[in-house]
């Protein structure tokens, strides 16, 4: 049980598909959330755009206060791994809960999140890993739960209120290995999902 005193979370957002559904879960809980952009490493930059846009028209319809880093520091990230071992993914959750740990010991915050912990895309056990040792690191509590269960859910309220959906995961590597292009594109109208 969380104290009344002790609810304000910061909660890093990756995208609006993985928050919407946690946001709206951990309101309900009595959690008193702001947002946190800071996905410093999505490739290329009109992608970059069209996600945090997305997140921007999630915060306003659901009155999330938002707290925004817009820097990109896609060298930061590529310098932090080695080609050919499998921590690429590590150091871009490193980065992204470093920032995340050190706003919220900033600004107040008694708990911080990630959207990170609803994919079940993710190296679940590295994002919890790079969580605690951010909050270590910065003084902070890091709330972790396994919230893939929601995942669907989250998928389901993107749909239907029309926030974009990305096709791939969001590095440069990611989007060099994924076969998007091929894929249609879709956009939300009143009548379901249509071609873009
Ligand atoms: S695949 Fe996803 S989690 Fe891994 S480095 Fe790229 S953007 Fe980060």
């Amino acid at each position: 049980m969380v104290l009344e005193t002790d609810n304000r979370l910061l909660m890093h957002i990756c995208c609006a598909p993985c928050s919407g559904a946690l946001l709206q879960r951990l309101g309900d809980e009595g959690f008193q959330i702001s947002g946190f952009w800071f996905n410093p490493n999505i490739h290329p930059l009109e992608e970059w755009t069209r996600r945090r846009g997305s997140v921007a028209d999630m915060a306003a319809s659901l009155n999330l206060p938002m707290r925004w880093i817009d820097d990109i520091r896609q060298s930061e990230w590529l310098e932090r791994w080695t080609p050919g071992d499998a921590g690429r993914c590590a150091s871009c959750y490193d980065i992204r809960m470093d920032e995340a740990a050190s706003m919220a010991s900033r600004e107040g915050f008694t708990l911080f999140t990630t959207s990170l912990l609803i994919s079940p895309y993710q190296d679940h056990e590295a994002v919890r890993m790079a969580g605690e040792q951010a909050a270590q690191r910065h003084g902070i509590t890091f709330l972790y739960r396994d919230f893939r269960p929601f995942y669907r859910e989250g998928q389901n309220l993107a749909r239907t209120r029309g926030w974009y959906m990305q096709k791939y995961c969001g590095c440069i590597l990611s989007h060099a290995e994924s076969d998007h292009p091929k894929k249609p594109a879709y956009v939300f109208t009143p009548k379901g999902m249509t071609p873009d």
